[in-house]
């Protein structure tokens, strides 16, 4: 038998090619789901990622899940969502998101009879929405305090009672 004739030493070896193909493809099977599952965990970041739109839309839910809580058994009745999505883009673009539902809360948290009376509109949240941030819904000043400019809080106001006191006896 010649050396030639060797079918294990011939690279043309179909059997050892049929080996070395499958070996292959088991890689690239392993390959291939790997990328499903990297596809997979990119497609689940951008889910929690929505675009401008989504998050507008999710801020009109926000805003009629806090009216339902509060008005519940109602519904509250939207006439016109893509308008009031595109109100809340615009608002957007002033305010940040987060602290756009923070402002919801806080404007469902007021209880003036005007606006309990016109059962919280979203209109009406709207025209007041600069009086919702932060700095405009810091705590009244402490009772009783008079001094000008008015204490920061009750602990700052009874200081300065107590030091008053002390310097007039
Ligand atoms: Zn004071």
């Amino acid at each position: 038998m010649d050396q030639d004739d060797d079918p294990k030493d011939t690279k043309d070896n179909p059997w050892k090619q049929i080996g070395r193909a499958k070996v292959l493809l088991a890689e690239a099977f392993k390959i291939h789901q790997r990328l499903g599952e990297q596809l997979d965990q990119v497609h689940r970041a951008l889910e929690k990622h929505p675009t401008k739109g989504q998050y507008a839309s999710r801020l009109l839910q926000f805003f009629a899940a806090n009216w339902e809580k509060k008005y519940a058994p109602q519904k509250l009745a939207i006439a016109n969502p893509e308008k009031e999505i595109g109100i809340w883009l615009r608002l957007m673009k002033a305010v940040p998101p987060a602290e756009l539902c923070e402002r919801v809360r806080r404007y469902f948290k007021q209880t003036d009879e005007f606006i309990v009376s016109a059962r919280h509109p979203f209109g009406l949240f709207v025209s007041r929405i600069n009086d919702l941030s932060i700095e405009a819904s810091a705590p009244p000043i402490p009772i009783g305090c008079k001094h000008q400019p008015a204490c920061r809080d009750d602990a700052v106001h009874t200081r300065r009672v107590l030091t008053e006191q002390r310097n007039r006896a």
